[in-house]
């Protein structure tokens, strides 16, 4: 069963409440403001602008902010998949096609094969393909010209990038988590495309249950609306916001189950940890790499898990989270 936490599933919905224009996309302020000023000068020499790296978990607007981005450049967005473009000659049909100064947007940038990202280096240096004809001592190397055009890459796990491709990005964003008013305004105007009445209250209960993620807060209003239909009003209020997430297992914090029994096997199969992400994947049945890219991110950041380089740690909030005794601190028990 697909999870209703996931972050990484997109929804048939997502399209339809997606931010059109910079003024739209709430929050990640700092990023929104330098894009502007970058896609003001480069409209204003008339060139393509520079290349784009947006990482950050899942569900958190990278793509949005990929739209956004040539909607404001007055361009189109083209957009691909890194584990979908197979052969370089793929990605070489996709390149040359562009049109001047189009965006082309591929996602999961970091799982494009050897190969094919050897056809971006020149691509985004000198927006030139070299194409190499032939094999051996005969082989001969030709340069193609295409458009300047703008690479948007977007990446969960910045840290695989090789540092050739990762160098050929002059932007460079990280998206954070959003703050429970960024996410609260995010659900008042969703809400409003959807033609449904919520509450302050309502959106702000919502909002702290959705673990920093537009992508999670829009999917639990939809949830959440079933039930105010059904066993409500209509209304989205605080009342039947709780009791459908009680329904639904998302408890106060915004942990689901898959959380809660991350929490509980550090804090009872290892003792508090310090344990590693494989012997966590194992005991927890997850794979390793959903633990890391989509539990992870958002246990850590609100301070249920530290990563340590011995292992995951849970801390004292981890503790008190799972009903585990707070171990006393050092300087307490000399005090
Ligand atoms: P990602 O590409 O990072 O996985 P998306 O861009 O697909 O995320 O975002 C998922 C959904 O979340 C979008 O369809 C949109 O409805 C909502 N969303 C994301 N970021 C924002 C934002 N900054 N402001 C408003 N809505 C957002």
């Amino acid at each position: 069963m697909s999870r209703l936490l996931d972050p990484e599933q997109p929804e048939y919905g997502d399209p339809a409440l997606r931010p059109r224009n910079l003024n739209e996309y709430v929050g990640q302020v700092r990023i929104k403001e330098n894009l502007r000023v970058y896609m003001r000068a480069a409209l204003a020499r008339g060139e393509a602008l520079d290349h784009v790296l947006l990482a950050g978990p899942p569900g958190l607007g990278k793509t949005s902010l990929a739209y956004i981005i040539a909607e404001e450049l007055g361009t189109r967005l083209r957009t691909a998949s890194g584990p979908t473009i197979e052969r370089g000659g793929d990605l070489a049909a996709i390149l040359t096609s562009l049109e001047p100064r189009e965006v082309l947007f591929i996602d999961e940038i970091h799982r494009l094969n050897r190969a094919v990202e050897e056809i971006l280096y020149p691509a985004m240096e000198d927006y030139q393909l070299d194409i190499v004809l032939g094999q051996g001592p005969a082989a001969q190397s030709l340069k193609v010209a295409i458009s300047p055009f703008t690479l948007v890459g977007a990446t969960t796990r910045a840290g695989l990038l090789t540092s050739p491709l990762l160098a050929r990005f002059g932007i460079h964003c990280t998206l954070d988590l959003y703050q429970v008013s960024e996410l609260h305004e995010i659900l008042l105007r969703s809400a409003d495309r959807m033609g449904l009445e919520i509450t302050a209250s309502g959106a702000t209960e919502l909002a702290a249950r959705s673990r920093g993620t537009p992508r999670i807060a829009n999917r639990l209003l939809r949830r959440v609306r079933d039930f105010a239909q059904v066993e409500g009003d209509g209304t989205v209020d605080l009342h039947i916001t709780r009791s459908a997430l009680e329904r639904l297992e998302v408890d106060q914090a915004g942990l689901d189950k898959m959380d809660r029994r991350i929490l509980q096997t550090i804090a009872h199969k290892f003792d508090g940890g310090p344990v590693g992400l494989e012997n966590l994947a194992a005991a927890t049945g997850e794979e390793r790499d959903t633990i890391e890219d989509v539990y992870e991110p958002y246990l850590i950041r609100e301070g249920y898990v530290q990563r340590t380089p011995r292992g995951r740690i849970l801390t004292s909030r981890g503790r008190e989270h799972v009903g585990m005794a707070v171990e006393p601190r050092q300087e307490d028990l000399f005090s």
